[in-house]
């Protein structure tokens, strides 16, 4: 696809709110605490370089991604913060995120052994492969922190992920930890971090987060007890980090949030902004009569003379068939959307009269009407942030241009700028 846009579908994005809402944040927690902002699954479908640099405007002090392709981006695009890949990665790959300062997850030994059986040269074709490989990045970088110009190795930083009771990733015992500590002693590694992730961070009920809290802090004494000096603790995700102060250790990793996703029934006093906005424009509307249907196996019958509009957003665009059901606003209305969502377009009963042309919003504010993203996701039974993340590169990504700060609530000086980074490969 190249970098044209035709079509009216589209997704807004506010850098500035990601960037306001990351300094509240920031700006609530004492400075001691380090703010890792999340920007993984391209910064949750608001454009990663765009969150990051938002992120870095905000006072970030590093960044988090799920994969070593994510950080490896950011570095091509000239990010420098630090970056930590929040999953292992598979240890071929060591190297080339030591050369490009990139911090990986650890959580066993046997990632170390194979790294280091990976490293062993043989006939050397290995090695020279790998070298290549690192040159390559470092050249498109052209950063001054993040290369490798002395000509001497980074030494690999980590942060050892524990598993305290959310049961994906994480070492668990204390023979692990041990079998790890000679890999974290050595010379070529910086143990710089311990952490851990909450499984019900977004619960009323607060008691397994204490459980995992509680966990994780006398995991954190197998360190001491072991010598590895003062590493960086981090267990809190937006909601904990947003509700339970107490436990934000020495960084939050800040995602949802920065986005205005937030547990807002249990943490009100944050108010923070949506980020992104939905929009598309009726391809077609018409007039049906009782008994017409709409769709797909006909699932929607007409009860009686309706206006039908068409909108030009289906599940290729991540607009899911979960969203069946849901509302869209036309004409700073609401209306239902009925029938099957398709691939390409999905069909809305409106209020009343429209024409082609006619904006829509699915996610956002019209005429003083609004669906927010945690209202679409709550009807279709996942998380705001499963929406934004899911949306594929057909919809482009526009970003509102910088105002001046006393322009700030303004709708002044609005400008399109077409991006093309969303429409690589
Ligand atoms: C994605 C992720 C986060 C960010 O979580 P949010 O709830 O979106 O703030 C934090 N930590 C880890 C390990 C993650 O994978």
């Amino acid at each position: 696809m190249s970098g044209a846009v035709y079509r009216d579908t589209r997704a807004d994005v506010d850098t500035a709110a990601i960037r306001r809402n990351l300094s509240k944040i920031r700006r609530r927690f004492p400075a001691s605490v380090r703010l890792m902002a999340v920007v993984k699954a391209d910064g949750y479908g608001h454009g990663a370089i765009e969150s990051a640099e938002a992120a870095l405007e905000a006072g970030a002090d590093m960044l988090g991604v799920a994969l070593l392709e994510e950080a490896v981006e950011l570095r091509e695009h000239g990010i420098r913060l630090p970056i930590l890949v929040l999953a292992p990665v598979p240890p071929q790959y060591a190297e080339l995120a030591a050369a490009l300062d990139i911090r990986l997850t650890v959580t066993e030994a046997d990632w170390f052994r194979q790294r280091e059986e990976l490293r062993r040269p043989r006939d050397g074709s290995g090695e020279r492969e790998a070298s290549n490989r690192r040159d390559g990045c470092v050249g498109t970088i052209g950063t001054a922190g993040g290369g490798n110009a002395a000509g001497g190795a980074l030494p690999l930083r980590v942060h050892v992920k524990f598993d305290t009771g959310l049961g994906r990733i994480g070492l668990r015992s204390r023979e692990e930890w041990d079998r790890l500590v000679p890999w974290l002693k050595r010379d070529d590694i910086v143990a710089e971090g311990l952490f851990t992730h909450f499984a019900t961070a977004g619960w009323a009920d607060t008691s397994f987060v204490r459980l995992q809290y509680e966990r994780f802090l006398s995991m954190t004494e197998w360190a001491s007890a072991s010598g590895i000096r003062s590493p960086l603790l981090h267990c809190c995700g937006s909601a904990s980090a947003l509700r339970f102060p107490e436990m934000t250790l020495d960084m939050i990793r800040i995602g949802a949030a920065a986005y205005g996703f937030y547990p807002s029934a249990l943490a009100p006093q944050w108010e923070l902004e949506p980020a992104l906005t939905l929009r598309s424009a009726l391809i077609q509307a018409k007039r049906v009569s009782a008994g017409d249907t709409i769709g797909y196996d006909r699932a929607y019958t007409a009860r009686g003379e309706e206006w039908i509009g068409t909108v030009p957003i289906g599940y290729a665009d991540g607009w899911s068939q979960i969203m069946q059901g849901g509302e869209v606003l036309v004409g700073g209305r609401r209306a239902k959307v009925v029938g099957r969502i398709g691939m390409d377009q999905l069909t809305v009963r409106l209020p009343g009269p429209c024409r082609a042309g006619d904006a829509v919003v699915l996610i956002g504010s019209q005429d003083g009407e609004s669906i927010s993203c945690a209202e679409a996701a709550s009807r279709a039974g996942i998380v705001p942030q499963e929406i934004t993340a899911s949306l594929t590169r057909r919809v482009p990504r526009n970003y509102e241009k910088e105002r001046p700060a006393n322009e700030d609530s303004t709708k002044e000086g609005y400008a399109w700028r077409p991006v093309h980074h969303t429409f690589r490969g």
